[in-house]
């Protein structure tokens, strides 16, 4: 098939029965008209059609090696500066849709699996069926244009002790049997973004480790969301229905659930890996998924800054306090924040090489470096939008209350310096959706948590970040002197 459009996207939505739980309703299809999910799945068919545009398709998209049909760019699997290039320019496109809200846009899981493909031996290091069963999947993905969501992590039941040592050994999902139809799974999983996915990876942590008592918990495979006995549990909605009122919320909240696998059977030719806690434990690197990944991320994140930039920027010219010096000095600091990441994921590309299974792989050092940032600094975003807004983030009528009588009183009241009242309101309506709405407040939890513990993310990037030459370059100058005493 090839790279779909928004149209093939939302037939296959509709066709699948799945079973989602939103504040007590069972839905299995009918997603695309739900208010939960249709303005998402919308969202997302235009990310599918842009792939279609004449004027983009080439950028989007590039020419199966199997099919010679034209296929998405992000399972590219790049083998040189240009393929990264080319990678990050389809990126971006799809990232600045969203200014870069939408944290699922296809790309993120679409460049983990092009990794993990690449490096199919290290699956079949074991077992030769999985080095198969990874290609296959990733062909059969990237041929149909198949959505990914994901699950990586166990339930926050008791986070002092692992899997196996919660009050029962099945909370988090667990091998319980083996068949010969495939292996049985048992327990839930969180957190999946995007349950109006395809298809759903379930994969280690990419940060925790686990031990060899973890092993019935180690396994890494693909499945229809649509598979018998596979439940997710959906957070209440944030999707609005005014565009006028909430412009991000209306269009995209991607959603959130808690995955239950009650008896869900894994045919074996979807397992990649199975009860090996080491390869677990090493996969997204050894492979470089997590590179690419963090890649996208940052791409996403220089979208997203540049959006933000953008919306204070218009909020200072909009109420008159662009020439204020502490204004200025707020605005600058995210200029250096654009800046910067721009510049990490630059340096990544400039630093690219081959890795051991031939592909190109950016520089992980400044790519790990602002994945750690970002969290860290995002909510500071949040705050130079209400503390440049102030009240201005209050006086927010509604659309009905623009189609109302008090309209007369608005256009005049609500009016901004250059700004007719409408235009301002729509403007800090959306600085709303960023910096107080629940939609908001979730995009800065995701922003926290969504790559793993910011805690534990900082000390892998400790330990794993060669410090030496600079603990040489220290020692080197304390004892300077001596070694000029001995000339
Ligand atoms: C909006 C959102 C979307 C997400 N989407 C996805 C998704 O699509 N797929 C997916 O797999 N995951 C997703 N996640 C989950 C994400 O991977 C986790 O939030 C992250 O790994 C942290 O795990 P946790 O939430 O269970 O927090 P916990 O591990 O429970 O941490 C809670 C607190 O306890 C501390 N803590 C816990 N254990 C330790 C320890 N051993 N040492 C030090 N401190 C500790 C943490 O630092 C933190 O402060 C999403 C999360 C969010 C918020």
């Amino acid at each position: 098939m090839g790279a779909r459009t928004g149209q093939d996207y939302l037939r296959a939505l509709n066709s699948y029965p799945r079973e989602i739980w939103i504040s007590g309703e069972k839905l299995s299809n009918g997603l695309r008209t739900h208010p939960a999910f249709r303005a998402m799945a919308h969202s997302m068919a235009h990310l599918y059609d842009v792939q279609n545009d004449p004027a983009l398709s080439e950028q989007m998209t590039y020419v199966s090696p199997t099919s010679g049909e034209k296929v998405g760019m992000s399972f590219l699997q790049p083998r040189s500066e240009a393929d990264l290039l080319k990678r990050h320019r389809m990126m971006k496109i799809w990232a600045d849709y969203s200014g870069g809200m939408l944290g699922r846009t296809p790309d993120y899981l679409n460049s983990d699996l092009m990794a993990l493909a690449s490096a199919s031996k290290f699956f079949g290091r074991k077992d030769s069926r999985f080095e198969d069963n990874v290609q296959k999947y990733y062909e059969f993905i990237r041929e149909n244009d198949l959505l990914l969501t994901h699950t990586l992590i166990h339930p926050q039941a008791n986070r002092g002790v692992g899997p196996s040592k919660q009050s029962d050994p099945f909370l988090a999902a667990r091998i319980v049997d083996k068949t010969d139809e495939g292996v049985v799974i048992r327990g839930a999983r969180m957190l999946a973004t995007l349950p109006l996915a395809d298809e759903i990876l379930v994969f280690p942590s990419t940060v925790l480790r686990g031990t060899s008592e973890d092993a019935p918990y180690s396994f890494a495979f693909g499945l229809p969301v649509a598979t018998k006995g596979l439940k997710f549990i959906c957070r209440e909605s944030f999707a609005e229905e005014s565009k006028f009122d909430h412009p991000l919320a209306s269009r995209f909240d991607e959603q959130d659930a808690v995955v239950v696998f009650d008896d869900v059977v894994v045919p074996w030719d979807r397992l990649f890996l199975l009860e090996d806690v080491e390869a677990a434990n090493n996969l997204q690197e050894v492979s470089g998924g997590i590179v690419h990944m963090a890649h996208q991320v940052m791409i996403k994140n220089v979208a997203k800054t540049e959006f933000i930039l953008g919306v204070v920027s218009m909020i200072a010219d909009t109420i008159g306090i662009n020439e204020f010096q502490h204004v200025q000095e707020k605005i600058a600091k995210i200029i250096m924040l654009v800046e910067s990441l721009k510049a990490m994921v630059r340096a990544s590309e400039a630093d690219a090489a081959l890795n051991q299974w031939g592909i190109m792989t950016p520089d992980f050092k400044p790519l790990n470096a602002g994945r750690n940032l970002f969290p860290r600094l995002y909510p500071n975003l949040r705050a130079v939008i209400q503390q440049l807004s102030a009240s201005g983030l209050m006086a927010l009528p509604t659309e009905k209350d623009m189609e109302s009588e008090i309209r007369k009183e608005i256009d005049l009241y609500y009016q901004a310096k250059n700004t007719p009242a409408e235009e301002r309101i729509r403007l800090f309506r959306l600085a709303w959706d960023i910096a107080g709405s629940s939609f908001g407040s979730r995009q800065e939890l995701y922003e926290r948590f969504f790559f793993g513990d910011p805690v534990r993310m900082a000390g892998n990037l400790y330990n794993w970040y060669d410090r030496q030459p600079y603990k040489d370059r220290v020692m080197q100058l304390l004892h300077m002197d001596d070694e000029t005493d001995t000339r």
